[in-house]
């Protein structure tokens, strides 16, 4: 009796060329500067992290450039326990909330316990050394515990 597949390994290669346009250029270049620059609203006062030059709730341009400190707060998270190329199972992927933002991002959570990750939990970024920086997100190696008391539910509830 053989043994039934279980798995199937697929090498996929995709190049293309990215054009990011004005906003998402500064956004790129202030991540090779270890900054994480978002862009406000001017209608609505939503942060945008990453900007895209325009508010998609009220179709106005956003010109206001907000420097965030990096920080924030997971919302939800997930736990895999099934390999990925450059990681090693079980680690965590998780939506934070960056503190100044209104949107959330996917994130490496490291440095801890999978079984410690919570929503409410207070993380900052870990940056690539500055000699390593491109103009990319690649430069926030993953997440870290800040060790702050957990953020209140009421400030990431509309998050989860
Ligand atoms: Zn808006």
């Amino acid at each position: 009796m053989t043994e039934p597949v279980t798995m199937v390994e697929t090498p996929i290669r995709l190049d293309y060329s990215y054009t990011p346009g004005v906003a998402s250029s500064r956004f790129l270049r202030s991540l090779e500067h270890g900054q994480i620059v978002g862009q406000r609203c001017p209608r609505c006062l939503k942060v945008y992290m990453p900007p895209r030059g325009a508010c998609s709730m009220c179709g106005v341009a956003t010109d206001e450039e907000i420097v965030l400190d990096g920080k924030g707060t997971v919302t939800t998270f997930c736990v895999t326990n099934v390999p990925s190329p450059g990681l090693t199972p079980p680690y965590v992927t998780a939506w934070i909330r960056l503190d100044g933002a209104d949107i959330t991002s996917m994130f490496l959570i490291q440095e801890c316990d999978p079984a410690e990750v919570r929503l409410g939990m207070r993380v900052e970024p870990v940056w690539v050394d500055e000699s390593e920086r491109q103009p990319n997100l690649g430069n926030i190696r993953y997440y870290r515990p800040t060790g702050e008391p957990d953020a209140p539910y009421d400030d990431y509830k509309d998050y989860v």
